[in-house]
């Protein structure tokens, strides 16, 4: 399988329980390497530019505004099959629906809090990334 680079947002939800630590320590144990990160609070017009492509969503407006209500961190993992690696560890996106011991059914609280982003495609990867870090941010191995 491609080493692959996949974008991760741990949302102001999980910021605020105090589970970066938590979340970033289950990416490593599945084999995903931390290559980039920092901690940011987006403005409505960072998350609304992360997030344009659910512009035409009713959930658009209350999205942005939760994604801006308090620090995240991004980071960047890095590892064999690593989006979709990332995706199986985030669970569903609506908690309910989320296996056991996923991310999300470990400390999301609802569709709209839950904890954790990653990026869905090869194509929107390479976009989030570039949208949040530079070249020289990214330590590869
Ligand atoms: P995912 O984050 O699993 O890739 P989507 O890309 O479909 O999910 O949606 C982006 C984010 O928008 C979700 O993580 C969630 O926070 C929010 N969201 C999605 N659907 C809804 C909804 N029906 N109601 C409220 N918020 C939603
Ligand atoms: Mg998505």
């Amino acid at each position: 399988m491609a080493v692959e680079r996949t974008l991760s947002i741990i949302k102001p939800d999980a910021v605020q329980k105090n589970a970066v630590g938590a979340i970033l320590g289950r990416f490593e144990a599945a084999g995903l390497r931390v290559v980039a990160s920092k901690m940011l609070h987006l403005s409505q017009e960072d998350a609304g530019g992360f997030y344009a492509v659910h512009k035409a969503r009713p959930f658009y407006g209350e999205l942005c505004a939760f994604m801006s209500s308090g620090p995240v961190l991004v980071s960047v993992l890095e590892g064999e099959g690593a989006i979709l690696k990332n995706r199986d560890l985030m669970g569903a996106t609506n908690p309910k629906d989320s296996a056991p011991g996923t991310i999300r059914a470990d400390f999301a609280d609802s569709i709209d809090a839950n904890a954790v982003h990653g990026s869905d495609s090869a194509e929107t990867a390479a976009w989030e990334i570039s949208y949040f870090f530079s070249q020289r941010e990214i330590f590869s191995r």
